[in-house]
């Protein structure tokens, strides 16, 4: 099948951030304080950020879920989108990192729109089914532990409502997709997610060439 796919230079790319994105000052200013950090290059591009902003206020989304925080990027991108009334169940199990961003979501004034949960994401989001919060949520990020991708999302599609949009973060996982190697349980478990996402009849299914690859599911 021919390459039906622009190849983003560097060039291209930093055309793409200057034509494009629109940058946020505490957005920006938590993008250089994360880049500090040996594990920096964990956070979401920018464009990407801003592609979520968009879905959200697209859908009119007011409940998301967050499946690893880290210093709180994504969180902010969709806080920023949300209503005033909106709310962000915001999922992680590192309190250093997630120190941090709780100092920029408090920065940018959107600190009554997260709930943050120090817990591993699967005990939160069994919780809040036990709690009756079945089909109360308009979109979910997936982005922690990769071999638990399984999990979060049979748990976040239970939780999503009707027409709620999941985003599944690194279906690429940094070209490794493409080693047939069974060794590598990550990358494994990233090639099974996305095939049984291939098949999954209860899902509409976008998967995109943006930063390491993104998967959109639409629950049907
Ligand atoms: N979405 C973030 C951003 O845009 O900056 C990046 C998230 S980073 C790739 C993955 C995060 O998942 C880390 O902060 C890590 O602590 C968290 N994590 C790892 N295992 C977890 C678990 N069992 N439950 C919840 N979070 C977990
Ligand atoms: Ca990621």
């Amino acid at each position: 099948m021919a390459n039906k796919c622009t190849y983003l230079t560097e060039e291209l790319y930093n055309y793409l951030l200057a034509a494009s994105v629109r940058p946020h000052a505490v957005l920006e200013e938590l993008r250089q304080r994360t880049m500090e950090l040996s594990m920096g290059h964990m956070q979401i591009s920018p464009e990407q950020g801003q592609f979520m902003s968009l879905l959200i206020k697209l859908m009119r989304g007011k409940r998301t879920l967050e499946i690893g925080v880290f210093t709180g990027y994504s969180t902010l991108a969709v806080a920023l989108a949300l209503p005033e009334d909106g709310k962000i169940i915001a999922c992680d199990v590192n309190k250093e990192w997630t120190d941090i961003a709780q100092e920029y979501w408090k920065k940018a004034n959107v600190t009554h729109k997260i709930k943050l949960h120090l817990a591993p994401a699967d005990h939160t989001l069994k919780q809040l089914i036990a709690d009756g919060e079945l089909e109360q949520f308009d979109f979910a990020f997936i982005d922690a532990d990769k071999l638990s991708n399984d999990k979060y999302y049979e748990l976040c599609l239970q939780l999503l409502k009707p027409g709620g949009l999941i985003m599944l973060d690194n279906v690429f996982m940094h070209y490794g997709v493409l080693k047939n190697d069974k060794a590598d349980e990550v990358c494994e478990a990233i090639r099974q997610i996305n095939l049984k996402l291939l098949h999954d009849v209860r899902v509409d299914i976008s998967m995109l060439p943006m930063g390491d690859g993104v998967t959109l599911a639409r629950k049907r």
